[in-house]
């Protein structure tokens, strides 16, 4: 399989050179001390706030953008039975490969999510967002086709970064170049998004807001911590679909 980015036909919510910056550093994924480190530090904190407000045993899941696997495996290895779906193959070869060793089951595909909602609506439990928004040029078109996805009574969960000047220093300025915690260029400032944005965008689709948490990096401690009333740089917001 080619590493080159080819997004399959009907995917137009696409940023191939953001898919490329994903895609050149895709054999890094599982390396806990790569630029991936944060997603593996803050994989326990999210897992846990999904599973306190939709336990995952029994579940079918959706993991949208869902890279090398990070939190799909996570949500496999509780008990859910889960889809992940990406746009960029070298990492899915990675979660392929990287399922073999850890034996847990997931059904990875390449596709964009909103083929796969006019394929599939409402046939998942739970569908999880994380990291992915701030990537794509039309985040709520993303959103849309995540509220089909979850059938009536099912839940969905985003996340993001916030748009505001202390997000720019925190997430850009001291993860980008004074801590280095990712390479520069990972994010754009003008691609994050409020919770007011993402609620307003959810509300459209006939989501209903349920909770929003935020996750606060201490670089002392070098910690990550959820932060049920902290959303101002990360934060992750949870939507349950009504029943129809
Ligand atoms: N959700 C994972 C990975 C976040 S990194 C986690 O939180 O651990 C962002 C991911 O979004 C990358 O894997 C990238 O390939 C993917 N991505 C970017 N644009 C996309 C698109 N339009 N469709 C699907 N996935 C996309």
């Amino acid at each position: 399989m080619s590493d080159t980015v080819h997004s399959p036909p009907g995917a137009t919510n696409v940023d191939a050179a953001e898919l490329e910056k994903f895609q050149s550093i895709a054999a890094n994924w599982w390396d806990p001390e790569s630029e991936f480190a944060p997603l593996h530090r803050i994989n326990p904190l999210r897992l846990a706030w999904i599973e306190g407000i939709a336990p995952l045993a029994g579940q079918r899941v959706l993991d949208v953008g869902c890279g090398g696997g990070i939190l799909t495996e996570a949500m496999a290895s509780r008990g859910a039975q889960v889809t992940g779906i990406d746009l960029a193959q070298a990492s899915l070869q990675v979660a392929e490969l990287h399922k073999l060793e850890s034996g847990v089951a997931v059904d990875y595909r390449c596709i964009a999510v909103e083929a796969l909602a006019e394929e599939a609506p409402a046939r998942f439990d739970t569908v999880t967002c994380m990291e992915m928004l701030e990537h794509v040029p039309d985040p709520a078109s993303v959103i849309g086709a995540c509220a089909t996805l979850v059938r009536p009574g099912g839940h969905v969960f985003l996340s993001t970064i916030n748009r505001n000047p202390k997000a720019f220093l925190h997430a850009i300025v001291g993860a980008e170049y004074l801590l280095r915690l990712l390479p520069r260029g990972t994010h754009h400032f003008d691609r994050f998004l409020k919770p007011s944005e993402i609620a307003s965008a959810a509300r459209r689709h006939r989501l209903e807001p349920l909770e929003t948490c935020g996750i606060t990096y201490n670089p002392l401690t070098r910690t990550y911590r959820l932060a049920p009333d902290d959303a101002s740089v990360n934060y992750m917001m949870a939507f349950r679909r009504p029943m129809d």
